[in-house]
């Protein structure tokens, strides 16, 4: 898989031949100073090439169907300087296969009184330009981003990163294999799901490998292989055990589905505690340790939650597998845990190393992070098959520090305030159909949920400060009727 700083970002302005050759040059260096000045913002995951200036048909198709083609390119970001009519922006368009932003800007902030005359309206048009090139996104009903503001202004960089973030998200996304270990968790629903779909609108490839094919490399870990993994769990984490051997196992386990991941090039995996044949336990330490690293996973089968944690942890690196666990109604906290598999990413101090008995999974007590989350506001996001189509449920809330120690619970967990509180927070997302599998992030917010829904055309469900159960009921009645259509 490519790294962040693999891919590029495509600068591609608009004009046209009319103004003459000196505005064109104009244009031409101001939009190298956009560029770096974008660049050297600091606030980018990675750069942004200017690729000239549109000034015909053919010269737009030729930079779109170079961006479709070249691989590290992981989206386009067009502004028009000048006006640029948009017929010469159809064909081009049309056949765009990678994420758009229209960047809504203008190369100086505010108009000279004294300077200002024709040929300055002429150049300095993209209060003009960007509506012509607005109009053509419309028209053509394609999926773009737009942000207005000056490109110098620190939010706006800021909010164009988030944008990129999420573009290369959809990068990662195409390209994202997913590694299963048996099927799912007997009788559940929620995780099942159509990958035949998932793989046509995210990319997805989702395959299953033999749990006895897991056992085998586990046992071929070599005592080296172990050591070294002993060595980065002590240098990372707390060992708050006496029961060596059962880390040593978990170690064992890490090192044999890394190796399994890696010759399969997977960014994820997921398994169930129903199907643990031949392992002695259930990976506890190893998945969370494997997460921490920025694999993608889900419990009891869930390779829907497996992959878009993986697409969210390369978003924003805080980004975790997580399950509603059970509610302190008094004070309106929902606790969110799993049997063992939470994400180191997300601790607020050093996680522990502790072994304890596990009631289910019918195999030796395993080895497991403990840790409490971080306060802060995230999100929850859920992603459920609707049959026929996916649906995107995210939902804002506020974590905050646990109140109690809870000693008798050995696992990993985070507690939070759901939006817009407990009560009804609860009820709209049950009404949305979430589950009870999440992927929870610190780094990501909802408009970036909804940009990365908006480019792979899914359905988006929003719970934030103002929703109630009245107006999620009508947008899911409506919702239900476009996508009927649109399916
Ligand atoms: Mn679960």
């Amino acid at each position: 898989m490519m790294k962040k700083s693999d891919y590029k970002f495509w600068f591609v302005v608009g004009s046209q031949f009319l103004y003459g050759e000196e505005t064109l040059k104009q244009v031409d260096e101001d939009s190298i100073i956009i560029t770096d000045g974008l660049n050297k913002s600091g606030v980018l995951p990675c750069e942004i090439i200017y690729k000239g200036t549109v000034k015909t048909s053919k010269g737009a198709e030729d930079i779109i169907k170079e961006a479709n083609y070249d691989g590290t390119c992981a989206g386009i970001i067009t502004f028009c300087h000048t006006f640029s009519p948009s017929k010469m922006w159809i064909n081009a368009l049309e056949s765009l296969q990678k994420p758009w932003l229209h960047f809504h800007t203008q190369f100086n902030k505010s108009i000279p009184n004294e300077e200002i005359d024709m040929d300055y309206m002429n150049l300095h048009q993209g209060a003009h330009g960007d509506r012509e090139h607005g109009f053509i996104g419309a028209r053509l009903r394609k999926p773009r981003k737009v942000i207005m503001g000056h490109w110098s202004d620190g939010d706006i960089q800021k909010r164009i990163g988030k944008w990129m973030n999420v573009a290369l998200g959809v990068a990662f996304s195409k390209e994202l294999k997913v590694m299963r270990f048996g099927d799912n968790m007997r009788e559940v629903a929620v995780t099942e799901g159509d990958k035949v779909e998932a793989q046509r609108k995210f990319g997805w490839e989702v395959n299953t490998w033999p749990v006895g094919a897991l056992a085998e490399e586990i046992e071929a870990v070599t005592d080296e292989e172990v050591e070294a993994k002993m060595a980065e769990y002590k240098e990372l984490y707390t060992i708050a055990t006496d029961d060596i051997e059962s880390i040593r196992y978990q170690a064992r386990e890490e090192v044999a589905i890394k190796k399994m991941l890696d010759k399969e090039d997977c960014a994820a995996f997921c398994n169930t505690f129903q199907d643990l044949y031949g392992m002695k336990q259930l990976p506890g330490l190893a998945t969370q340790n494997l997460m921490g690293h920025g694999i993608g996973y889900g419990g009891e089968g869930d390779w829907k939650t497996a992959a878009l944690n993986a697409v969210m942890k390369f978003m924003g690196e805080k980004s975790v597998f997580m399950e509603d666990y059970t509610y302190d109604l008094e004070n309106g906290i929902s606790l969110g845990a799993h049997m063992l598999e939470v994400c180191p990413s997300v601790a607020a101090d050093k996680p522990q190393i502790e072994v304890h008995h596990l009631g289910i999974g019918d195999r030796e007590p395993p080895a497991r992070l403990t840790f409490e989350g971080k306060a802060g506001k995230a999100i929850v996001a859920s992603l459920i098959d609707m049959g026929g189509r996916m649906r995107l449920i995210v939902q804002d809330i506020e974590c905050v520090k646990p109140t109690q120690t809870m000693p008798n619970l050995p696992v990993a967990r985070v507690m939070w305030k759901p939006e817009p509180n407990l009560q009804t927070g609860a009820e709209c997302w049950i009404l949305a159909g979430g589950a009870h599998h999440t992927v929870l992030s610190y780094d990501i917010d909802a408009e970036m949920m909804r940009d990365f829904a908006r480019i792979f055309d899914i359905e988006f469900i929003h719970i934030d400060k103002d929703t109630t159960p009245e107006s999620l009921e009508k947008e899911l009645i409506v919702s239900d009727l476009v996508w009927k259509l649109k399916g």
